[in-house]
């Protein structure tokens, strides 16, 4: 039933509604009007029958009921009202004979509220009916607000329970029932064993609970951990001593079902310090395990190590092969690095590609180096990943406590600058911290941010290195040579920043704008004769694995307008050195676009002969250092005669880069070198100064005037 809000009395309310069934029509009418009188609704049933179809109808605050009826005495419409659900509790009066005992009884049992004798006491029914009503209503508040608390308690998981000390006795409620899961259990229960069989080992917990609330009279709340057949629950408790005159102490107290918010709570701890990809601590846990490591070494006299791990070129897996592989390898790593450390060590994320290894309780100076070569090698194996088989190599900086730093921060900085150092020295490699690292460290760190904020302010430039070709001695092309104009230092050139923009991946979006700006300066020139020259760029081994390169290409030409044959881009042996199949397809793309493709630095590297004939160069720039020594030793002289006549058989045409002096040009003219390309003719030329040398007839170089520069 609806608990009624009216309340009898209130004009703006309508008043209650009360149905009347009783088969004489003269009682009726008295009931009816009587009660009309004390401010109720009436509606009338001659008989049983009639009396259930209006109950169906209306909704009744109050049923009075006569016993005897024709089709339904009132016992059977007592019964049939709280058969329904909107029955169940509305109060219904019973008239009784005066002395019909047993008719008292069975309205009891059919479920009656109260009776009233006949003949009724007219003077009384009014105030009877009023006073049933009034505890209809406050009955029904009751339940409701019951309703409320028990819902409520519901979902809290909170349940509340006495414990007579005295008397040994609990009394819980129906939640604690619920939360113990004992249900049918609920008499002869003892606070002790309810705590006890469910958790043996708590029993403390009962002790704890009764000393702490009789001897403070505090309230406390105590996790228990409860053992069902299920699973654990954890219960949170709060207790409060009592004394009352007749039951003695009472331990008044709630239970409350918290294992759902610890697990929430664990589980959001366990984010908190942990890497979701690989599940590993992360840098924060890995700073309170060292925090910790560092106090146990100071106790023991023992050293620890922090090593700090690195996957070589991994933005370039990221970027050959997608994002999804690139995170299966990091997976891969972190199991490959937890293979091969103690349980007790501690193997963390640190982000990105950077992993940490804390190996504490060491005996010897140095004794991190053993675990240094393990993982070097565990790492080193090609990871084989979605039917790919994948080589990374991977470098190791280690800083040693005591010897390096005594604190966790200072630490791993040095471990990572250890790792800065195994990096420049080649990767795959393994360093430990040596003081002067981090001036090293420093400069670097400076150089990127230099970089960084050259890329955003337009510092970059480009110079442009005139390409002569021998037999004319007019320049046929023009190589594009980066130049960083610093607002402090000036003039930076490439060699001081290239190895740095590599290994941070800078070199992608500056290498990008170069070859841009190259092709666009390039669609402008026109020498004296009016015939255009090629423009020579070159390529980083981190620009080309890019995926995205053809199309930078690509894009770079059809803005500038430039003719592909006019860009030649230049690679150097590096970039052959891996995953072959995929560099021949990215070079014959290039030259599927017209783009013409030179090998720069040839001899300095690997100088397989075998890479001339495999991938498709339509140049070979030999090395300046050759050039050089041309006068003398006769072994670079015989190498560059055996390059240039192997050029002409493979129909590649051949480049002296660094020509400086008359004699170096004598030579490679009589060699039939195709052009050349150094100081003796021009050095790299801003471009306007370009502009102007094109419009130039070529210098003579017999003047005494060109020989004096
Ligand atoms: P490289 O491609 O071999 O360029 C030739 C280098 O030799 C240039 O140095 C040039 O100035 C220098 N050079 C030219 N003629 C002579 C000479 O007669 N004597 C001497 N001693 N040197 C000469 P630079 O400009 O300092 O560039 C150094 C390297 O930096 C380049 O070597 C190239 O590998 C790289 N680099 C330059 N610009 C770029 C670029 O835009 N992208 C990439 N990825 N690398 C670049
Ligand atoms: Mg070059
Ligand atoms: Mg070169």
């Amino acid at each position: 039933m609806a608990p009624s809000m009216l309340k009898s009395g209130d004009p703006s309310e309508p008043l209650p509604l009360v149905l009347i069934a009783d088969d004489d029509d003269m009682q009726r009418l008295l009931i009816s009007k009587t009660l009309k009188k004390n401010g109720f609704q009436v509606r009338e049933a001659a008989d049983g029958e009639a009396a259930i179809a209006a109950f169906h109808e209306d909704t009744f605050e109050l049923v009075l009921l006569d016993v005897t009826m024709p089709k339904a005495d009132g016992f059977e419409v007592c019964a049939a009202i709280r058969a329904t659900l909107k029955g169940a509790h509305v109060p219904v009066l019973m008239m009784t004979g005066q002395k019909d005992l047993s008719s008292i009884d069975r309205a009891y049992e059919v479920g009656a509220t109260d009776f009233i004798a006949k003949p009724i006491t007219w003077r009384l029914l009014g105030h009877r009916v009023r006073y049933l009503h009034r505890a209809g209503l406050s009955m029904s508040d009751l339940r409701a607000s019951q309703h409320e608390l028990a819902e409520a308690q519901r979902i809290a998981n909170l349940g509340s329970w006495r414990w007579y000390c005295d008397r040994k006795q609990l009394r819980v409620s129906s939640e604690v029932q619920r939360i113990f899961g004992i249900e049918n259990k609920e008499h002869d229960l003892n606070l002790n064993d309810l705590l006890n069989a469910t958790h043996p080992d708590d029993r403390y917990v009962l002790a704890e609970l009764h000393s702490r609330t009789l001897e403070k009279g505090e309230e406390i709340a105590v996790d228990i951990r409860l053992n069902d057949q299920t699973a654990s629950r954890t219960v949170a408790v709060r207790a409060r001593t009592e004394v009352d005159e007749g039951c003695g102490t009472i331990l008044r107290g709630t239970f409350q079902d918290v294992t759902e918010r610890r697990a929430t709570e664990a589980r959001l701890h366990h984010l908190a310090h942990h890497d979701s990809l690989t599940n590993l601590p992360n840098r924060s846990l890995l700073n309170d395990r060292l925090e910790q490591a560092l106090a146990r070494a100071r106790r023991d006299g023992t050293e620890v190590a922090v090593l700090c791990i690195d996957i070589d070129r991994f933005k370039d897996i990221n970027d050959t092969y997608g994002h999804n592989i690139g995170d299966e390898l990091l997976i891969e790593v972190a199991n490959r690095l937890q293979a091969e450390v103690r349980g007790s060590d501690t193997v963390a994320r640190l982000g990105g590609d950077e992993f940490a290894v804390i190996q504490f309780g060491l005996s010897q100076p140095r004794g991190a180096n053993t675990l240094c070569h393990r993982l070097l090698k565990a790492l080193t194996q090609p990871y084989e990943l979605a039917g790919h088989s994948i080589p990374a190599g991977s470098s190791v900086g280690v800083a040693m406590f005591p010897a390096d730093a005594d604190k966790a921060e200072s630490l791993l900085i040095k471990a990572d600058m250890a790792l800065y150092r195994a990096k420049a020295d080649g990767r795959g490699t393994s360093r430990f911290f040596e003081e002067g690292m981090d001036k090293v460290f420093r400069n670097r760190k400076r150089i990127e941010e230099d970089l960084r904020r050259a890329l955003e302010g337009d510092w970059f430039e480009l110079h442009y290195q005139p390409q002569i070709a021998v037999q004319s001695e007019e320049i046929v092309g023009v190589e594009a040579l980066l130049r960083l104009r610093h607002p402090t230092k000036g003039i930076v050139p490439p060699l001081d920043f290239m190895a740095v923009a590599e290994e941070t991946g800078l070199i992608v979006p500056i290498g990008r704008w170069a070859l841009r700006k190259a092709c666009t300066d390039a669609a402008s020139w026109r020498r004296k004769d009016g015939q255009p020259i090629r423009v020579a760029v070159n390529l980083s081994p981190i620009q080309f694995r890019q995926p995205t390169l053809v199309q930078d290409v690509k894009d770079a030409l059809l803005e500038a307008k430039l003719d592909p044959t006019l860009l030649e881009i230049e690679i150097t042996e590096n970039v052959l050195l891996h995953d072959t199949a995929l560099v021949l397809n990215t070079l014959n793309r290039l030259k599927s676009l017209g783009v013409l493709i030179a090998m720069d630095d040839f001899g300095t590297g690997y100088s397989s002969l075998s890479y001339l004939q495999r991938f498709p160069f339509d140049r070979i720039k030999i090395d300046q250092s050759f050039i050089r020594e041309l006068s003398s030793n006769p072994d670079a002289a015989a190498i560059v005669r055996a390059v240039v006549a192997l050029g002409r058989s493979l129909n590649i045409s051949t480049t002296a880069e660094g020509v400086e002096t008359a004699p170096q040009f004598a030579y490679l003219k009589g060699e039939v070198c195709d052009e050349v390309q150094g100081y003796y003719f021009d050095k790299p030329l801003p471009y306007a100064t370009l502009m102007d040398r094109l419009q130039m007839a070529p210098p003579d170089k017999a003047s005494p005037e060109y020989a004096a520069t």
